[in-house]
């Protein structure tokens, strides 16, 4: 899922340190490469855009390695290793590591101070959150306030135009601490004033990204980061841009629509799952945002409608019927137009708050394959495969099965997925490409050839745009498959 991180929750892991000294990319430039990475030209405010297009790239001002991944994950040039001693613990401190003596070299200036900080505070372990936030204190103190990214021809954003939230953070009953104690406990005597100490964990709070870097072509929630220039985009339950890791914590957010003139202040990414229901998105927003969300779907009571369907009651019509859970309002059936009678909907109802409950009693999502299995089984006679609870089941079963790789199952969990992931996303967000391929992928271990090769086509169309033929996700996790299965006599 693509989401934002909260800060403000409650996170029980460990410590690492201080960020490298990244230039800012410059938004202006042509391609540029770096090694073996190309960078598509950043879009330019009132010129066209398309899906794909580069809104903004930015580089973390100050990130955190989850400390269960300090093994795996280089400080200094934030890639991904797996294997065997791929990564050398600090000799000081041991809490963050290297993939290289060049790393290890050019990251010593920026790790001192934490790393004495750490030494004194004999090398234990501080929980993620709280090592981040330790590291943004810092990392301010170094480079102020002011020292900016550039976001574009025109624009640029430092760590000082950032929301800080005081009011709002300050009055949270929730978040009354903000780590203030395990913080001024690690940092001493460079622990700022309070004042300044919560002025600097609202802006975190608020701006932060979980951080995704590539292992293999996957994608691995590897922490947290603050980017200045990617955190001038707001939200939106329909976004219009998406967000896009690439090697080095780089973080891009590209368009998924086309415009004939960018207006940066128009364009907006999503920082939560879109599926979710609107007042589970409203509450979530307001919590951990502070902000009342404006957006179409959020404004409409009647949005919700368009995410929730029973099949229509004559077992011969293969339309459908739109419900809204929220006032229990439904409209007549898309194909013959008959109005479900009470004692239908009832029994939607009745599965509908099974689904609920049975969620909630997994952690707010459909996870496990045998939960969601379990699921589609009750929603099978009454929810339309487009229905967003049903997809989400399928979703989780596929993914489950192409873990396991049961290939048919998960193809066949897949093609019922892929109905309500078309509806409720956009169409080159993070979840109808990579679900074609998975498709495709599923069809071709099974020897069904066409179908695989007209799932693989059409997910390219998306791919080759967002992420883009350029990404890491593109090249190292899709085009294999992809020329695998086209070459294929
Ligand atoms: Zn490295
Ligand atoms: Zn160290
Ligand atoms: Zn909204
Ligand atoms: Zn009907």
């Amino acid at each position: 899922m693509i989401e934002k991180a909260s800060v403000g929750d409650d996170a029980n892991d460990s410590l690492v340190l201080l960020p490298r000294n990244d230039n800012s990319v410059d938004g202006n430039m042509k391609e540029l490469s770096n090694g073996d990475v190309v960078y598509d030209k950043v879009a330019e405010e009132g010129q066209p855009i398309r899906p794909g297009s580069v809104l903004v790239r930015s580089k973390p001002f100050v990130f955190a390695i989850q400390p269960t991944l300090r093994n795996k994950v280089c400080e200094n040039c934030l890639t991904f290793h797996d294997e065997w001693k791929g990564i050398t613990l600090c000799d000081n401190c041991h809490l963050i590591g290297y993939c290289s003596d060049k790393c290890k070299l050019q990251h010593l200036e920026q790790h001192r101070v934490e790393c004495e900080l750490c030494v004194l505070r004999e090398k234990k372990s501080l929980p993620h959150k709280v090592w981040y936030v330790s590291r943004a204190v810092l990392r301010v103190q170094v480079e102020g306030y002011h020292q900016f990214e550039k976001i574009n021809n025109i624009r640029s954003r430092a760590f000082y135009d950032l929301m800080d939230h005081y009011e709002d953070i300050t009055t949270d009953k929730e978040k009354n601490n903000c780590y203030y104690t395990e913080v001024s406990e690690f940092l001493g005597s460079l622990m700022p004033e309070k004042e300044e100490y919560l002025r600097i964990y609202g802006r975190l709070a608020v701006n932060s990204f979980a951080m995704r870097i590539s292992n293999k072509g996957d994608e691995e929630n590897v922490g947290t980061a603050l980017y200045r220039a990617a955190s001038i985009f707001d939200h939106s339950c329909a976004p219009t841009a998406t967000t896009i890791f690439g090697p080095g914590g780089t973080l891009e957010i590209k368009s998924v629509i086309s415009s004939d003139s960018l207006d940066l202040s128009s364009m907006f990414i999503s920082y939560l799952d879109e599926a979710d229901r609107r007042i589970a998105r409203m509450a979530k927003l307001k919590k951990t945002w502070y902000f009342d969300c404006l957006c179409p779907r959020c404004i409409d009571e009647e949005s919700e409608m368009l995410n929730h369907a029973a099949r229509c009651e004559t077992s011969t019509c293969s339309g459908e019927v739109l419900v809204n859970p929220e006032t229990w309002s439904t409209k007549p059936c898309s194909i013959c137009h008959k109005n479900p009678d009470s004692e239908y909907i009832e029994k939607y109802k009745d599965t509908y708050e099974l689904v609920r409950t049975v969620n909630d009693e997994n952690g707010g999502e459909c996870r496990f394959t045998d939960v969601a299995e379990f699921l589609i089984r009750q929603m099978n006679p009454i929810f339309s495969p487009s229905d967003v609870d049903y997809m989400q089941a399928a979703m989780s079963a596929g993914q489950g099965h192409y873990e396991d790789r049961n290939w048919l199952k998960s193809l066949h969990y897949y093609q019922l997925a892929i109905i309500g992931i078309r509806k409720v996303y956009s169409l080159y967000g993070g979840y109808t490409g990579p679900t074609l391929q998975k498709m495709a992928e599923c069809a071709y271990n099974l020897g069904h050839y066409d179908t695989a090769k007209s799932y693989i086509q059409e997910s390219h169309e998306l791919m080759k745009l967002v992420p883009g033929e350029n990404s890491h996700l593109y090249q190292k996790n899709f085009l294999p498959l992809y020329l695998q299965i086209i070459k294929h006599k």
